[in-house]
Protein backbone atom coordinates (compact mmCIF):
# COMPACT_ATOMS: atom_id res chain seq x y z
CA UNK A 1 0.00 0.00 0.00
CA UNK A 2 2.67 2.37 1.23
CA UNK A 3 4.81 1.60 -2.18
CA UNK A 4 1.74 2.19 -4.34
CA UNK A 5 0.89 5.66 -2.58
CA UNK A 6 4.71 6.23 -3.35
CA UNK A 7 4.81 5.54 -6.58
CA UNK A 8 1.41 7.62 -7.35
CA UNK A 9 3.12 10.51 -5.46
CA UNK A 10 6.00 10.50 -7.71
CA UNK A 11 4.09 9.93 -10.71
CA UNK A 12 2.00 13.36 -9.69
CA UNK A 13 5.23 14.99 -9.06
CA UNK A 14 6.72 14.29 -12.40
CA UNK A 15 3.25 15.18 -14.31
CA UNK A 16 3.14 18.33 -12.81
CA UNK A 17 7.15 18.89 -13.99
CA UNK A 18 5.81 18.04 -17.67
CA UNK A 19 5.90 21.20 -19.72
CA UNK A 20 5.01 21.89 -23.29
CA UNK A 21 7.82 21.79 -24.98
CA UNK A 22 8.25 18.07 -23.19
CA UNK A 23 5.06 17.32 -25.06
CA UNK A 24 5.77 18.63 -28.47
CA UNK A 25 9.06 17.16 -27.68
CA UNK A 26 7.33 13.68 -27.40
CA UNK A 27 4.86 13.86 -29.66
CA UNK A 28 8.12 14.57 -32.59
CA UNK A 29 9.90 11.46 -31.39
CA UNK A 30 6.56 9.40 -31.50
CA UNK A 31 5.73 10.60 -34.86
CA UNK A 32 9.76 10.40 -36.02
CA UNK A 33 9.22 6.62 -34.46
CA UNK A 34 6.50 5.55 -36.33
CA UNK A 35 7.62 6.65 -39.33
CA UNK A 36 10.58 4.82 -39.11
CA UNK A 37 8.85 1.47 -38.27
CA UNK A 38 6.61 2.58 -41.13
CA UNK A 39 9.31 2.84 -43.59
CA UNK A 40 11.25 -0.24 -42.74
CA UNK A 41 8.08 -2.33 -42.30
CA UNK A 42 8.57 -5.88 -44.64
CA UNK A 43 12.01 -4.78 -45.30
CA UNK A 44 15.47 -7.00 -44.10
CA UNK A 45 15.82 -3.72 -41.72
CA UNK A 46 12.58 -4.84 -40.00
CA UNK A 47 14.09 -8.47 -38.53
CA UNK A 48 16.86 -6.20 -37.75
CA UNK A 49 14.93 -3.48 -35.79
CA UNK A 50 13.66 -6.08 -33.64
CA UNK A 51 16.72 -8.11 -33.21
CA UNK A 52 18.01 -4.88 -31.71
CA UNK A 53 14.86 -3.95 -29.51
CA UNK A 54 15.21 -7.85 -27.91
CA UNK A 55 18.77 -6.94 -27.53
CA UNK A 56 18.34 -4.06 -25.63
CA UNK A 57 15.82 -5.37 -23.53
CA UNK A 58 17.40 -8.41 -22.30
CA UNK A 59 20.69 -6.30 -21.59
CA UNK A 60 18.81 -3.86 -19.42
CA UNK A 61 16.82 -7.11 -17.57
CA UNK A 62 20.28 -8.45 -17.18
CA UNK A 63 21.64 -5.03 -15.48
CA UNK A 64 18.99 -5.01 -13.40
CA UNK A 65 19.26 -8.72 -12.40
CA UNK A 66 22.90 -8.07 -11.99
CA UNK A 67 23.77 -11.40 -14.11
CA UNK A 68 26.83 -9.55 -14.36
CA UNK A 69 29.15 -11.41 -17.22
CA UNK A 70 25.89 -11.59 -19.35
CA UNK A 71 25.53 -7.95 -19.11
CA UNK A 72 28.85 -6.90 -19.69
CA UNK A 73 28.82 -9.24 -22.62
CA UNK A 74 26.04 -8.09 -24.08
CA UNK A 75 26.86 -4.38 -23.62
CA UNK A 76 30.16 -5.02 -25.57
CA UNK A 77 27.56 -6.81 -28.54
CA UNK A 78 26.32 -3.52 -28.09
CA UNK A 79 28.88 -1.13 -28.51
CA UNK A 80 30.19 -3.31 -31.64
CA UNK A 81 26.85 -4.23 -33.07
CA UNK A 82 26.29 -0.10 -33.88
CA UNK A 83 28.07 -0.41 -37.07
CA UNK A 84 26.59 -3.73 -38.05
CA UNK A 85 23.57 -1.89 -39.37
CA UNK A 86 26.40 -0.02 -42.06
CA UNK A 87 27.50 -2.97 -43.11
CA UNK A 88 24.59 -4.99 -43.92
CA UNK A 89 22.53 -2.07 -45.66
CA UNK A 90 25.43 -0.69 -47.47
CA UNK A 91 23.57 -1.66 -51.03
CA UNK A 92 20.24 0.27 -49.48
CA UNK A 93 22.37 3.52 -48.01
CA UNK A 94 24.38 4.00 -51.09
CA UNK A 95 20.98 3.37 -52.86
CA UNK A 96 19.50 6.17 -50.72
CA UNK A 97 22.36 8.64 -50.95
CA UNK A 98 22.55 8.36 -54.74
CA UNK A 99 18.92 9.13 -54.63
CA UNK A 100 19.54 11.75 -52.42
CA UNK A 101 22.75 13.09 -54.25
CA UNK A 102 21.15 13.31 -57.69
CA UNK A 103 20.54 16.45 -59.05
CA UNK A 104 17.15 18.06 -60.87
CA UNK A 105 19.05 17.24 -64.59
CA UNK A 106 16.63 14.07 -65.29
CA UNK A 107 15.37 13.92 -68.48
CA UNK A 108 11.81 14.41 -67.65
CA UNK A 109 9.44 12.77 -70.29
CA UNK A 110 6.91 15.22 -70.85
CA UNK A 111 2.97 13.63 -70.61
CA UNK A 112 2.21 16.53 -71.83
CA UNK A 113 4.37 15.57 -75.01
CA UNK A 114 2.65 12.77 -76.14
CA UNK A 115 4.19 11.10 -79.01
CA UNK A 116 7.39 11.82 -77.06
CA UNK A 117 5.92 9.69 -74.48
CA UNK A 118 4.59 7.09 -76.79
CA UNK A 119 7.47 6.04 -78.67
CA UNK A 120 10.28 6.66 -75.42
CA UNK A 121 7.74 4.81 -72.67
CA UNK A 122 4.91 3.35 -73.80
CA UNK A 123 6.08 0.97 -76.90
CA UNK A 124 8.98 0.01 -75.44
CA UNK A 125 7.08 -0.98 -72.35
CA UNK A 126 4.26 -2.68 -75.12
CA UNK A 127 7.32 -4.65 -76.51
CA UNK A 128 8.79 -6.04 -73.20
CA UNK A 129 5.34 -6.84 -72.36
CA UNK A 130 5.25 -9.13 -75.81
CA UNK A 131 8.40 -10.68 -75.48
CA UNK A 132 7.83 -11.61 -71.85
CA UNK A 133 4.56 -13.49 -72.90
CA UNK A 134 5.56 -14.59 -76.05
CA UNK A 135 8.45 -16.44 -74.00
CA UNK A 136 6.16 -17.48 -71.34
CA UNK A 137 3.17 -19.18 -73.80
CA UNK A 138 6.50 -20.70 -75.30
CA UNK A 139 7.69 -22.40 -72.21
CA UNK A 140 11.67 -20.43 -72.62
CA UNK A 141 12.65 -18.91 -69.47
CA UNK A 142 13.66 -15.44 -68.98
CA UNK A 143 14.99 -12.94 -66.52
CA UNK A 144 15.01 -9.16 -66.96
CA UNK A 145 15.71 -6.48 -64.76
CA UNK A 146 14.48 -3.18 -64.99
CA UNK A 147 17.27 -0.50 -63.48
CA UNK A 148 15.16 1.75 -61.83
CA UNK A 149 17.48 5.52 -60.34
CA UNK A 150 19.95 3.19 -58.99
CA UNK A 151 22.75 2.36 -61.37
CA UNK A 152 23.54 -1.58 -61.22
CA UNK A 153 26.56 -1.08 -63.38
CA UNK A 154 28.90 -3.99 -61.10
CA UNK A 155 26.01 -6.34 -61.95
CA UNK A 156 25.72 -4.73 -66.05
CA UNK A 157 29.49 -6.08 -66.12
CA UNK A 158 29.05 -9.64 -65.68
CA UNK A 159 27.30 -9.96 -69.02
CA UNK A 160 27.67 -8.65 -72.34
CA UNK A 161 27.06 -5.43 -73.20
CA UNK A 162 24.24 -4.74 -75.75
CA UNK A 163 23.21 -1.37 -75.58
CA UNK A 164 20.03 -1.60 -78.02
CA UNK A 165 16.56 -0.28 -78.59
CA UNK A 166 13.98 -2.77 -76.78
CA UNK A 167 12.28 -4.81 -79.25
CA UNK A 168 10.44 -7.68 -78.92
CA UNK A 169 12.29 -9.84 -81.15
CA UNK A 170 15.88 -8.74 -79.79
CA UNK A 171 14.23 -9.67 -75.92
CA UNK A 172 12.89 -13.33 -77.73
CA UNK A 173 15.87 -14.11 -79.51
CA UNK A 174 18.37 -13.86 -76.34
CA UNK A 175 16.54 -16.01 -74.41
CA UNK A 176 16.75 -18.91 -76.95
CA UNK A 177 17.98 -22.18 -75.33
CA UNK A 178 21.18 -22.79 -76.11
CA UNK A 179 21.91 -19.76 -77.71
CA UNK A 180 25.43 -17.75 -76.17
CA UNK A 181 23.39 -14.95 -74.24
CA UNK A 182 20.35 -17.05 -72.99
CA UNK A 183 21.83 -17.59 -70.07
CA UNK A 184 21.51 -15.18 -66.65
CA UNK A 185 19.91 -11.83 -66.97
CA UNK A 186 19.15 -8.83 -69.08
CA UNK A 187 19.75 -5.81 -67.76
CA UNK A 188 17.27 -2.81 -69.04
CA UNK A 189 18.47 0.80 -68.61
CA UNK A 190 16.37 3.72 -69.73
CA UNK A 191 13.83 1.56 -71.69
CA UNK A 192 17.29 0.20 -73.64
CA UNK A 193 18.64 -3.11 -73.34
CA UNK A 194 21.94 -2.43 -71.71
CA UNK A 195 23.49 -5.83 -71.13
CA UNK A 196 22.71 -9.76 -71.22
CA UNK A 197 23.39 -12.39 -69.28
CA UNK A 198 24.52 -10.60 -66.13
CA UNK A 199 24.62 -12.74 -63.08
CA UNK A 200 22.73 -11.67 -59.93
CA UNK A 201 22.95 -11.87 -56.49
CA UNK A 202 20.58 -14.83 -55.18
CA UNK A 203 18.13 -14.01 -52.36
CA UNK A 204 19.14 -15.79 -48.59
CA UNK A 205 15.31 -15.96 -47.97
CA UNK A 206 14.21 -19.19 -46.48
CA UNK A 207 10.83 -18.40 -46.30
CA UNK A 208 10.07 -18.91 -50.33
CA UNK A 209 8.46 -22.08 -52.15
CA UNK A 210 10.80 -24.85 -52.98
CA UNK A 211 8.97 -24.08 -57.03
CA UNK A 212 11.22 -21.06 -57.00
CA UNK A 213 14.49 -21.92 -58.14
CA UNK A 214 17.62 -19.90 -59.33
CA UNK A 215 15.79 -17.99 -61.89
CA UNK A 216 13.23 -16.94 -59.51
CA UNK A 217 16.03 -16.14 -56.44
CA UNK A 218 18.22 -14.49 -58.40
CA UNK A 219 15.18 -11.95 -59.80
CA UNK A 220 14.49 -11.60 -56.04
CA UNK A 221 17.80 -10.90 -54.67
CA UNK A 222 19.02 -8.27 -57.22
CA UNK A 223 15.52 -6.60 -56.13
CA UNK A 224 16.32 -6.61 -52.84
CA UNK A 225 19.87 -4.68 -52.80
CA UNK A 226 18.35 -1.95 -55.37
CA UNK A 227 14.95 -0.36 -56.41
CA UNK A 228 14.92 -2.21 -59.93
CA UNK A 229 11.66 -4.24 -60.84
CA UNK A 230 12.40 -7.98 -62.19
CA UNK A 231 10.64 -9.81 -64.66
CA UNK A 232 11.03 -13.53 -64.07
CA UNK A 233 9.29 -15.97 -66.95
CA UNK A 234 9.44 -19.72 -65.54
CA UNK A 235 10.29 -22.38 -68.30
CA UNK A 236 8.77 -25.15 -65.94
CA UNK A 237 5.14 -23.22 -65.40
CA UNK A 238 4.87 -20.46 -68.35
CA UNK A 239 4.19 -18.22 -65.21
CA UNK A 240 5.34 -14.81 -65.71
CA UNK A 241 6.16 -12.85 -61.89
CA UNK A 242 7.53 -9.75 -60.75
CA UNK A 243 9.91 -8.88 -57.82
CA UNK A 244 10.23 -5.38 -56.42
CA UNK A 245 11.91 -5.03 -53.06
CA UNK A 246 12.29 -8.27 -52.23
CA UNK A 247 9.16 -9.45 -53.06
CA UNK A 248 7.81 -11.92 -55.36
CA UNK A 249 4.01 -11.16 -57.24
CA UNK A 250 3.90 -14.48 -58.79
CA UNK A 251 1.49 -14.90 -61.98
CA UNK A 252 1.07 -11.56 -63.25
CA UNK A 253 -1.40 -10.31 -65.96
CA UNK A 254 -0.29 -8.84 -69.04
CA UNK A 255 -2.80 -5.76 -67.83
CA UNK A 256 -1.06 -5.49 -64.78
CA UNK A 257 2.47 -5.46 -65.78
CA UNK A 258 1.69 -2.89 -67.87
CA UNK A 259 -0.11 -0.82 -65.33
CA UNK A 260 3.35 -1.23 -63.28
CA UNK A 261 5.90 -0.54 -65.60
CA UNK A 262 4.09 2.30 -66.79
CA UNK A 263 3.98 3.58 -63.11
CA UNK A 264 7.41 2.67 -62.69
CA UNK A 265 8.89 4.59 -65.37
CA UNK A 266 7.10 7.78 -64.33
CA UNK A 267 8.32 7.20 -61.08
CA UNK A 268 11.86 6.69 -62.29
CA UNK A 269 11.41 10.40 -64.33
CA UNK A 270 10.41 11.95 -60.95
CA UNK A 271 12.20 14.64 -58.75
CA UNK A 272 14.79 12.61 -56.52
CA UNK A 273 13.86 14.33 -53.60
CA UNK A 274 10.49 11.78 -53.52
CA UNK A 275 12.63 9.58 -51.44
CA UNK A 276 12.37 12.22 -48.90
CA UNK A 277 8.58 12.60 -50.15
CA UNK A 278 7.98 8.79 -49.46
CA UNK A 279 9.69 9.06 -46.07
CA UNK A 280 7.23 12.08 -44.70
CA UNK A 281 3.84 10.88 -46.72
P1 LIG B 1 12.16 -22.04 -63.91
O1 LIG B 1 10.81 -21.93 -63.25
O2 LIG B 1 12.28 -21.32 -65.19
O3 LIG B 1 12.68 -23.46 -63.96
P2 LIG B 1 13.73 -21.65 -61.54
O4 LIG B 1 13.46 -20.51 -60.61
O5 LIG B 1 13.28 -23.03 -61.16
O6 LIG B 1 13.16 -21.23 -62.96
P3 LIG B 1 16.23 -22.69 -62.45
O7 LIG B 1 15.49 -23.80 -63.06
O8 LIG B 1 17.28 -23.00 -61.42
O9 LIG B 1 15.27 -21.63 -61.77
O10 LIG B 1 16.82 -21.74 -63.60
C1 LIG B 1 18.12 -21.76 -63.98
C2 LIG B 1 18.38 -20.60 -64.88
O11 LIG B 1 18.21 -19.40 -64.14
C3 LIG B 1 19.80 -20.57 -65.33
O12 LIG B 1 19.95 -21.31 -66.52
C4 LIG B 1 20.08 -19.10 -65.54
O13 LIG B 1 19.66 -18.69 -66.83
C5 LIG B 1 19.17 -18.45 -64.54
N1 LIG B 1 19.96 -18.10 -63.33
C6 LIG B 1 20.27 -18.89 -62.32
N2 LIG B 1 21.02 -18.24 -61.39
C7 LIG B 1 21.17 -17.00 -61.87
C8 LIG B 1 21.84 -15.83 -61.38
N3 LIG B 1 22.49 -15.83 -60.22
N4 LIG B 1 21.79 -14.72 -62.12
C9 LIG B 1 21.13 -14.71 -63.30
N5 LIG B 1 20.46 -15.75 -63.81
C10 LIG B 1 20.50 -16.90 -63.12
MG1 LIG C 1 13.67 -24.76 -62.47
Amino acid sequence: MFSISMFLNKFFEIITKVSVNDVVDMLIVAYLCYKILMFIKDTRAEQLFKGVIILLVVTQLSGMLKLHTLYWMLVKILEIGFILPFIIFQPELRAGLEHLGRNTSFRKISKTNNENYEDKVIKPINEIIDAIYELAENRIGALLVIEGKTKINEIVQTGTIIEAAISKQLLENIFVPNTPLHDGAVVIRNLKIKSASCFLPLTQRKDLSKELGTRHRAGIGISEISDCISLIVSEETGNVSIAKSGKIYRNISKERLFNILKEFEEKRHESNLSILKDFFK
